[in-house]
């Protein structure tokens, strides 16, 4: 019962890239850089056991960027030439490669580290792929001329890596959405079903993550203007039930959505977000479980997992260190007090 995960990506030791940063720069290279994203995957993977995490993850040390990470292994990428580009709905600007010619995979994505993890620890283990809508929306397009279109080309790529990973031991492979809670109505038209795709085959457990973005300014000033109660899970949960996606990972923890949208998912695993990545405040296990005992009113007990609200890149090593040792003692109290 309860059985705790985090969202997906952990901050990056210093020796390993830069801090505090969305987009780091590594901070070696070839064969050096290689074993320093080793080292920092290993080190997490400790991290997370320590505090007692039940699923646990490679913390995405292995990838600069959530997105850019896998798009670094695809065929017709124009990395050498990227451009601005206003994303999550012109939210904040990025330099974003370019879509310059058919989309296909140079080999393997993430082998390297997936396997790595798999053979470091017992846990569960899950894995962290971008959305096919969210990679559309993290790059610039200067061949397909259709964003539907170029989606699931995508989601065609991310089915072959997300095989290969099953092939690799992964248990839960999550495909990370946050642009579905900026487009909810192409969410519900064709993003949920391009994630099906990607899924397509898959035995493992899979999931969906959506949320409110990192605790970066630009997200944190997008959500003063969302609003006294965030809503926009309600038009892309109902898509989400009806899909064949078993988890789905959502904000709650200081966020303004209202709790019973919970109630859309049913039949579904909920990841609750019980751990604010926005704010460098350490949660105490008794806020945890409040939070947890809110999401139960909404979520069956043996559904709930509880999770962090989103990824905790950008933020400080310690702090973030300090949060998973507050998820895995306020999951402990929760299995106490609503056993
Ligand atoms: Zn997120």
């Amino acid at each position: 019962m309860f059985e705790t995960a985090i969202a997906g990506s952990l901050p990056k030791p210093a020796w390993l890239a830069e801090t505090q940063k969305l987009w780091p720069q590594w901070k070696a290279q070839g064969d050096e850089l290689r074993q320093a994203k080793a080292d920092a995957t290993l080190l997490w993977i400790k991290a997370q056991e320590d505090a007692g995490l039940d699923i646990v993850g490679d913390g995405e040390q292995a990838r600069q960027h959530f997105v850019h990470g896998f798009l670094e292994q695809v065929e017709g990428i124009d990395f050498e030439h990227k451009v601005k580009m206003g994303i999550r709905d012109n939210r904040y600007d990025a330099m974003v490669p370019q879509v310059v010619a058919p989309l296909k995979l140079k080999g393997r994505v993430h082998a390297f580290e997936a396997q790595l993890a798999r053979a470091h620890t017992k846990k569960k283990l899950k894995f962290t792929l971008p959305g096919p809508m969210t990679i559309v929306d993290t790059v610039a397009d200067k061949f397909y001329g259709d964003k539907v279109k170029m989606a699931f080309a995508f989601a065609e790529l991310l089915n072959q890596e997300a095989l290969a990973l099953q092939a690799d031991g992964v248990d839960i492979i999550q495909f990370d959405e946050p642009a579905f809670n900026v487009y909810m109505k192409d969410a519900a038209e064709w993003g949920v079903k391009a994630v099906e795709r990607a899924a397509q085959g898959l035995t493992c457990t899979t999931a969906v993550h959506i949320c409110y973005g990192y605790g970066i300014k630009a997200n944190n000033d997008w959500k003063e203007k969302l609003g006294e109660e965030w809503r926009q899970y309600e038009q892309v949960f109902p898509a989400l039930a009806k899909s064949s996606i078993k988890q789905v990972s959502l904000e709650c923890y200081h966020s303004h959505v209202p709790p019973e949208m919970m109630k859309l998912l049913e039949g579904k695993d909920v990841m609750v977000g019980v751990i604010d990545v926005a704010s460098d405040v350490i949660e105490t296990p008794e806020e945890i479980a409040d939070t947890i005992g809110r999401a139960l009113q909404f979520v069956p007990k043996n559904r709930l997992f509880p999770c962090t609200n989103c990824g905790l890149a950008p933020m400080d090593r310690d702090v973030a260190m300090k949060k998973l040792q507050a998820l895995g003692a306020g999951a402990a109290l929760a299995r106490e007090r609503y056993r």
